[in-house]
């Protein structure tokens, strides 16, 4: 089982907490990764962090199928963090095990923060919400940083920051 093969290698020297996970993507590939501690705790990766670099890395795609195991290879829920981590790649429906069962990514994050709602406060102002920016809009002569005083600044116009 990956996620057991995984959590086997994970780093965790301070917790002692291993922890592995696995995903199906929806092109039939199958990624994985381990949790890697750090002395700082605060820069502590869970397993889906890397599942997740993992999945970018070998070419992206959407996970279908997700589980995270602990030591004793029972499934182990995704922290809070990691629920808006895989949310961000899950095809819709994802599964995931959870230690009360199977259950989608919609009921274990409801109401998911989604690149949608940075845009829809980063829309140009008077454009009825109908147009909205782009990263590559924004900042173009300031190497693509937006501040602040950039929003609401008509394309070619200096914004007052
Ligand atoms: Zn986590």
């Amino acid at each position: 089982m990956l996620a057991v093969e995984a959590m086997e290698q994970a780093y965790a020297p301070y917790s002692r907490f291993k922890v592995g996970a696995a995903a199906l993507v929806d092109d039939s590939r199958t990624v994985s990764g381990c949790n890697v501690e750090n002395a700082s705790y605060g820069a502590t990766l869970c397993a889906e962090c890397g599942l997740v670099s993992e999945l970018v890395r070998s070419g992206g795609g959407l996970l279908v199928a997700v589980v995270c195991v602990d030591a004793h290879h029972q499934p182990c829920a995704p922290c809070g963090r990691c629920r808006q981590l895989l949310s961000e790649h899950a095809a819709p429906g994802l599964l995931l095990a959870m230690p009360s069962g199977i259950m989608t990514i919609e009921e274990i994050l409801p109401d998911q923060f989604t690149g949608s709602d940075i845009a829809r406060v980063t829309a140009v102002p008077g454009t009825a919400g109908a147009q909205r920016r782009s990263a590559g809009d924004l900042g173009a002569s300031r190497g693509g940083l937006v501040l602040p005083g950039d929003v609401g600044a008509a394309p070619g116009q200096e914004a007052d920051v």
